[in-house]
């Protein structure tokens, strides 16, 4: 089951992915609103393991702490997303979120690293360029990709820590080579699919 919330002024997708047999669940960029969050988690009944980060702006982290304290959960996302996560100004929430946001993960992944959920496989891949430590999580065939691969779109690279070359290098060798077939849920707009993006992607 994947639930797709669109939270906060940027309108980001925020995922509710849950294991059908387990009821184990984790909660993809919980970028604000949690109460709506939770809502949603609570129409399922789920049991919330993660909080997994694609990346660590502002607008995707807003309701981490939040929830990370209704949920027990533990937070996920990339070792060199750390630094990010921790400094305001490099995360951006000074600057667009009502209050500064500052934090560390429990868990700081690599690439190919993988955690289970209920009877479900995450696996990591990392992807910088949108920033240092964006990764993408595929589970079973879909891949939640955050601000680096969009519908028809990449992600902006004039943040700190972006590059539009490595972002292209990202998704060009290590998305591009997964199945056509796998469904994409970027962290804005609507879903695609990797076979779609490689054929249509106007950045390629
Ligand atoms: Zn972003």
């Amino acid at each position: 089951m994947i639930e797709k919330i669109v939270v906060g002024t940027f309108g980001v997708n925020c995922y509710l992915m849950m294991c059908d047999e387990t009821k184990e669940a984790i909660i993809i960029d919980p970028g604000a609103q949690p109460e709506v969050i939770e809502r949603v988690i609570k129409k399922h009944e789920a049991e919330v393991k993660y909080i997994v980060l694609t990346h660590g702006h502002g607008d995707h982290i807003g309701a981490v702490e939040v929830l990370k304290d209704s949920l027990n959960a533990l937070i996920v996302a990339s070792e060199d997303e750390d630094d990010m996560l921790q400094n305001p100004n490099y995360n951006e929430s000074s600057r667009i979120c009502d209050v500064s946001i500052s934090f560390q993960a429990d868990k700081y992944i690599r690439d190919n690293d993988v955690i289970k959920f209920g009877k479900k496989t995450m696996k990591f891949i990392t992807t910088p360029g949108h920033t240092k430590g964006g990764m993408c999580i595929l589970v079973d065939n879909h891949l939640f990709t955050g601000d680096t691969l969009f519908h028809k779109s990449i992600g902006r690279t004039d943040l700190y820590g972006g590059s539009q070359q490595i972002l292209l290098a990202s998704i060009a060798f290590k998305l591009f080579n997964l199945d056509d077939k796998i469904n994409v849920y970027p962290g804005h707009g609507p879903k695609s699919t990797i076979g779609y993006e490689r054929k249509k992607n106007p950045f390629f």
